[in-house]
């Protein structure tokens, strides 16, 4: 990696917070070099950070903190070493911004999110077209952290951040590890997360077998069971009006004869997504914000076991929506069960962004008793094939609850008891209902593999790969990192090319959908203008999937050695099998 540099700053420690309240003290560390690695250690009041960073191999480092509290009960928050990088080359570097499955793109915003939440990897990195810089951190506890990446053309910084972490007297706390690796290709140098993501949070249960290999695609037709249409507003809160026009029984009906007879014309079976058909839907006067009721998920509305029937008398599958991380504020499961909520420092619960819903705690002990009367309500009063889980992976930052009642190790435990609670929603569904859908919204990586399919592949809108090509920057990449990070994960939202598996009305899709589902490969071409995958094997075949900025011959190196000539179409990807 002659064209790549990567220096470290020191890491810094800051002390403050209610549970020492002695104002707040910053302390930079003080860094030694011992045997080629670099040590840290850094004293804020009687917390004491130490850390050390060792070369694994030529281009790849680990570096690893714990705290010490030889005082009172105190919150840190710690900033890891600054990694400063420079990758010499012409043309600027692409960086890659971890948000909703992953955007590899030139920019020069910097890149700043939490994880887990609206980052879907604990990862970031600087692409260059030789030579690649990767860091992200292994948080197997997942604590909250901050990404902080400010690129700028042909370098850059990026550094982590655990904003509280609690010591508590007498305790020593081991931080997640960090990785970083300089690598030729962003795949070799994300490859440490890979190894340990799929170490860390396997897939655990397998997909329902009418959905592995039957040819079902989701369809928002007949998606709203109440009685008044939602306003035709592109806002992400739905409204609702008494005085709006009435829907019947009949309309939902023919809106679900409009989805088979289109699935039926390009070759699927429609899996309807179903919102609304909970009975405060129907009974509001005036103006009703569909989120401020979420969570009253235990009594259902007429329409809506009518027609999951209907659905089934046609041979279709059906799920039913719900919040996995929020509920609304008008909601009766507020009012009767405010034990749910997370609490901050001063116990006021907190809003799920700008929705009028608040924030649940996975690890409040009646959680799963309310999530086993949904479950129930869903698959078995109402007879649905399934249940959705908005938001389940993210869509806002995770909560630190200072609940006593919910009596947490810490404050920062959201991110392990939500994967905790996915899993036992997924258990006791299958429980209920052994060939269930269980699927959620936005794509993470460590709660994404648990579900059979993940929306999010695209959620940030359609990528823009003619504006890229135009400026003359490197083609940019969207959303093939989750499907390469985790093979184990699901989405039919989206563009093959674009990491997801497809979608129905794509030919491509009805005939090669196993092998878009066995995990892509990024592989060499001989221009930047142009990006080429690798999909599969599965039943003896791959996909080789390419575009590029113009029309004309791409020369692509498959992960054999070998190479092949692509006739790519431009922009349009184009498919060539390989068997
Ligand atoms: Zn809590």
């Amino acid at each position: 990696m002659d064209n790549a540099v990567v220096l470290f700053e020191n890491p810094r420690i800051r002390l403050g917070g209610a549970a020492l309240n002695a104002g707040e003290h910053i302390h930079h560390a003080a860094a030694r070099a011992v045997g080629g690695g670099i040590e840290w250690r850094a004293e804020a009041g009687q917390v004491s950070l130490r850390g050390k960073c060792e070369e694994r191999e030529p281009g790849l480092w680990h570096i690893s903190f714990e705290l010490t509290n030889s005082g009172a009960d105190a919150e840190v928050g710690v900033m890891l070493p600054y990694a400063f990088y420079h990758i010499e080359q012409e043309r600027p570097l692409r960086f890659f911004d971890p948000t909703f499955g992953g955007v590899l793109k030139t920019a020069a915003v910097p890149i700043g999110r939490t994880y887990p939440g609206p980052a879907s990897f604990c990862l970031t990195a600087a692409v260059g077209e030789k030579a690649a810089i990767a860091t992200g951190l292994l948080d197997g506890e997942q604590r909250r952290v901050m990404i902080r990446h400010t690129p700028s053309v042909h370098y850059g910084q990026i550094r982590f951040a655990l904003e509280r972490v609690l010591v508590k007297s007498g305790q020593t706390v081991a931080l997640p590890m960090q990785y970083i690796k300089a690598a030729p290709t962003w795949a070799e140098a994300f490859e440490p997360y890979k190894t340990w993501f799929n170490e860390m949070f396997p897939r655990v249960a397998p997909r329902s077998e009418w959905l592995a290999s039957g040819k079902y695609i989701e369809t928002r037709l007949a998606h709203c069971l109440v009685p008044f249409e939602p306003f035709k507003a592109p806002s992400g809160v739905l409204i609702f009006d008494n005085e709006g026009p009435a829907r019947s029984i009949e309309t939902i009906k023919a809106e679900i004869d409009q989805a088979f007879e289109r699935g039926a014309k390009e070759g699927y079976t429609p899996l309807f997504y179903q919102y609304g058909w909970w009975e405060a839907m129907a009974s509001f006067k005036g103006l009703f914000a569909f989120d401020s009721h979420c969570g009253d998920y235990t009594k259902r509305h007429d329409y809506a076991k009518k027609s999951v029937e209907y659905i089934h008398q046609k041979g279709g599958k059906v799920y039913l929506y719900t919040n996995f991380i929020s509920i609304g504020d008008e909601s009766e499961i507020y009012r009767e069960h405010p034990d749910l909520l997370a609490r901050d420092k001063a116990g006021f619960p907190q809003y799920n962004a700008g929705y009028p819903m608040l924030m649940l705690c996975p690890g409040a002990p009646g959680i799963r008793d309310y999530w086993r009367r949904v479950v129930d309500c869903i698959l078995t009063e109402i007879g649905a094939d399934g249940i959705f889980l908005d938001q389940v992976c993210g869509g806002h930052s995770p909560q630190y609850c200072y609940c006593e009642a919910h009596h947490h190790a810490h404050p920062d435990t959201y991110g392990v008891d939500a994967i905790e609670l996915v899993k036992h929603i997924l258990d006791y569904a299958k429980s209920v209902k052994p060939d269930c859908y269980v699927g959620g919204e936005l794509m993470l990586d460590s709660r994404s593999v648990l579900l059979d399919e993940t929306h999010g592949y695209g959620y940030s809108g359609p990528p823009d790969y003619a504006a890229a090509v135009e400026r003359g920057e490197p083609m940019p990449e969207y959303y093939v990192f989750a499907k390469y990070l985790c093979p184990g994960l699901y989405s039919s939202n989206g563009s093959v090319m674009d990491g997801a598996s497809g979608r129905g009305g794509q030919e491509i899709w009805r005939d090669y959908r196993p092998c878009f589902e066995a995990g892509v490969t990024p592989c060499a071409t001989d221009t930047p203008d142009a990006i080429a995958y690798l999909y599969g094997p599965a039943n003896g075949k791959s996909v080789l999937a390419a575009r590029s900025a113009k029309a004309g011959v791409v020369k692509v190196t498959l992960p054999d050695g070998s190479k092949v000539a692509v006739e790519t179409l431009g922009l349009e990807p184009v498919y060539q099998i390989v068997e």
